[in-house]
């Protein structure tokens, strides 16, 4: 499906509130719409052995955030590589900003090339059952793409559906490496949302499962963007 006029979207969720999940789904949905994770960007940083990923390792493993300025300066380089910082470009972000401070930021910067974000989701999920499906999650790396061995499997037990690869697990989904993520979580959230609220952007869709969440947030898309067809 083609949106009517472009949107830049951010996704805001606790740790395993299934923001990467959105995030494919979106994508599929809507072939225009592109994506960063910050997650995954730091990542692949890590694995390429770069300075901004040896700095950031230490932080992630113990479950803390990256300082603001390493990841305004990673983030706001991605979108301008991309070519994402104008009026007509159409994405979205998960995991970016992650504080008043980040997004501060960012909106200097995105108002700049009149790109300013113009919607933020919340994805409301009980955090009691984020933590017992939490330990059930794999990844593969270098797409992003996140399964849960009870809620959307493999087709193959521990492989990527697109390239067969190797699942693996996240460093800082053990119990207690992801209970200070969400802790960090709540305790950054509440000023965030205010932040977008009074900008007259947020949006929250409940839901515990992505199959719940997913037709809200799509329906939520629509109504607010329209399609062309
Ligand atoms: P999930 O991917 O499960 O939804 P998450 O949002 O905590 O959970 P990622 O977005 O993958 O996980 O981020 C993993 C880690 O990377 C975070 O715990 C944090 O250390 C670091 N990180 C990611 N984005 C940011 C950010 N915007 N600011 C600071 N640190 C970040
Ligand atoms: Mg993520």
């Amino acid at each position: 499906m083609t949106l009517a006029r472009p949107i830049r979207l951010l996704l805001l969720g606790a740790p395993g509130s299934g923001k990467g999940t959105q995030t494919s789904r979106l994508l599929n949905q809507f072939p225009s719409i592109r994506a960063i994770s910050s997650g995954d960007v730091l990542r692949t940083q890590i694995a390429a052995g770069t300075p901004v990923g040896k700095e950031a390792s230490t932080y992630i493993k113990n479950g803390q955030l990256v300082p603001d300025s390493t990841m305004v300066g990673l983030i706001t380089s991605q979108l301008s590589q991309k070519g994402w910082l104008n009026q007509s470009s159409t994405w979205l972000l998960d995991g970016f900003p992650r504080t008043v401070n980040q997004a501060k930021s960012l909106r200097g910067v995105l108002s700049k090339s009149k790109a300013n974000l113009n919607l933020v989701v919340e994805l409301d999920v009980d955090q009691r059952i984020i933590l017992d499906r939490i330990e059930a999650r794999w990844v593969h790396v270098p797409s992003g793409r996140v399964y849960n061995l009870d809620y959307n499997p493999p087709k193959v037990p521990f492989k990527d559906d697109v390239t067969g690869e190797p699942l693996s697990k996240r460093e800082d989904d053990t119990a207690e490496v992801f209970q200070r993520r969400l802790d960090k979580y709540n305790q950054e959230i509440g000023p965030l949302k205010s932040f977008y609220a009074d900008i007259g952007i947020l949006s929250t869709v409940s839901g515990n499962t992505s199959d719940i969440i997913y037709p809200k947030l799509s329906k939520l898309i629509l109504d607010k963007f329209g399609t062309t067809a």
